[in-house]
């Protein structure tokens, strides 16, 4: 094990070697086969140690059955107070926790320090909701009725988190779902399972602190696809939450569909963003920056499609290749970088291949190459890219997990977001203007068809007060803020009749 990661797993309490599975504070050895960590940095490898089998996973999910006998009837803001602590630990833990998201994802250290400072934020957000889990009451039809509707915790819940946010989408899901009253089995990306080890660390200990909390309220599994499925596959989960790529969504909806589960799924994006006449360009430009380079164009929301008014392209693509050029690329745990490296091999020829194909379709590429001066050897390290192309180009329908921009240009503005949408996509969404009828007409019912819609600001970067999702093939689920909540619960209708009589609903005479 990589002696400066090991010195952070022992700040998280974890002095032994990594291990596979953990229930609650108890750690086993995985018994699958080993996973090998390695940092996109410099490609160094991290730790190697066994993953969990699909066997362990049910070992995970029946103490998670079992500890939500006792956790769905401990009142919710007890659940809270829970939830409450961790957030002050991830507090205690937040730069040592984002330095080891640097060293697993090559995020700079201030997307690290800001993916830490998110999972904080959601805590207090559960805290607050757990005193907050609001059921209506109704109006009967009927005299000395009482109609109302409560919330109820739904059993454990199955995670299965990406890579490229390794420890916000956990807590999203997780601290949403212990106020809820549901336990939480999750399994982490293997290429980010140290960020998974030292987030259930952490929790897992605050809660051996809790005597209202049971042993199996939270478990972790560190595996691949096939454990993976293991989790869609469980009936012990009534709602498995995953979050990644298309196919994977695919695959696990059809899994848990099949045994007639619930799933929320957050998947890909290909994120576009409008930049009309009247625009702030200044804005527009640091806007796009952030939303395109911004980790390496690894973020779910990064800004991928750019329809710009033909009146101003020529002045904007100028102006972003010119920023495109000088961007800091390099070291992500350094001073003033901004662009650290992809996550591996396979990212790097991902994009190469998808520049390949625009030139291909007709594209006039714009850097993208990769960069082995002045950064880490062992990484794969890049330019970001600026495709000038056509926006019937098939390349433009894909997400390529990777920092590069397809700039199309447009001249009427009903054309533009008719472009916007036609792609299979639907996450977020921007529109750069200062005429208030063109951003009043992107975010109303036939303008943007995604998520997440922006005015003036980029399409990634969201808070997390805010219900965070998708549709189309992003797949439709709602994480985090606003009543997201209620995917976590289960809904119970509750007619009382405190008259003497029997009157039945619709008028329905039914007498002997
Ligand atoms: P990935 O799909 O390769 O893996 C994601 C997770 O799914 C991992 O834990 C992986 O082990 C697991 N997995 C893979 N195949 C599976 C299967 N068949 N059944 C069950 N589990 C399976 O994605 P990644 O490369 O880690 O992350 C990048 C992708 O995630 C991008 O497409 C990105 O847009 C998406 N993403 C979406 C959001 C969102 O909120 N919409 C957030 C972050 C990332």
């Amino acid at each position: 094990i990589h002696t400066r990661v090991q010195s952070l797993l022992l700040e998280f309490g974890i002095s032994e070697e990594p291990k596979g599975l953990a229930i609650g504070s108890r750690w086993s050895a995985g018994q699958g086969a080993d996973v090998s960590v390695h940092s996109p940095i410099d490609g160094a490898q991290l730790a190697s140690f066994a993953m969990a089998t699909p066997e362990q996973v049910g070992q995970a999910t029946s103490a998670a059955r079992t500890a939500f006998a006792s956790w769905r009837v401990v009142p919710a803001p007890v659940r809270g107070e829970l939830v409450r602590r961790i957030g002050d630990r991830l507090r205690h833990h937040k730069s040592d926790l984002a330095e080891l998201v640097s060293w697993e994802t090559g995020k700079i250290t201030q997307e690290s320090l800001g993916e830490v400072q998110e999972m904080i934020d959601v805590c207090d957000f559960a805290v607050g909701l757990s005193r907050q889990l609001y059921g209506k009451t109704i109006a009967s039809e009927r005299p000395l009725h009482r109609l109302t509707e409560q919330w109820h915790p739904l059993g454990p819940i199955g995670v299965i988190s990406a890579f490229n946010f390794p420890v916000a989408v956990w807590a999203w899901n997780a601290m949403v779902a212990l106020v809820c009253g549901d336990p939480v089995v999750w399994k982490p990306s293997e290429k980010a399972a140290l960020c998974g080890i030292a987030c259930h660390a952490i929790a897992a200990g605050v809660a051996a602190e809790m005597p209202e909390a049971p042993p199996g309220l939270l478990s972790l599994v560190i595996g691949d696809a096939e454990t993976g499925k293991a989790i869609a596959d469980s009936p012990e989960l009534p709602l498995v939450s995953a979050t990644g790529s298309v196919p994977m969504g695919r695959d696990v909806a059809v899994r848990v569909a099949g045994r007639l589960g619930r799933s929320l799924l957050e998947l890909g994006g290909n994120n576009g963003m409008i930049v009309a006449p009247s625009a702030d360009l200044e804005l527009a430009t640091r806007s796009i920056l952030f939303a395109a380079v911004g980790t390496c164009g690894q973020r779910c929301t990064s800004l991928r499609r750019l329809y710009v008014h033909e009146s101003i392209a020529d002045s904007l693509a100028d102006q972003l290749r010119k920023l495109y050029a000088r961007l800091p690329i390099g070291d992500p745990k350094s001073d003033g970088t901004l662009v650290g490296p992809l996550i591996d091999e396979n990212a790097m020829v991902a994009m190469q291949t998808a520049l390949a194909a625009a030139r291909q379709q007709g594209g006039t590429v714009f850097a993208g190459e990769q960069v082995t001066e002045g950064v880490p050897a062992g990484g794969f390290y890049v330019r970001p890219a600026i495709v000038e192309i056509a926006a019937d180009a098939a390349i433009v329908q894909q997400e390529t997990f990777a920092p590069i921009l397809y700039l199309m240009r447009y001249r009427d503005f009903d054309e533009a977001i008719a472009m916007h949408n036609g792609v299979p996509q639907g996450l977020a969404s921007a529109i750069l203007t200062n005429d208030v009828r063109e951003a009043e007409l992107f975010c109303s019912p036939a303008g943007s068809d995604c998520g997440i819609v922006n005015v003036n600001i980029g399409t990634s970067g969201a808070e997390i007060g805010g219900a965070f999702g998708g549709e189309k093939e992003t797949g439709g689920g709602r994480e985090s803020g606003s009543d997201s909540w209620k995917a976590y619960m289960r809904r119970a209708t509750n007619t009382v009749n405190y008259s003497p009589e029997l009157p039945l609903a619709q008028g329905i005479r039914f007498d002997l």
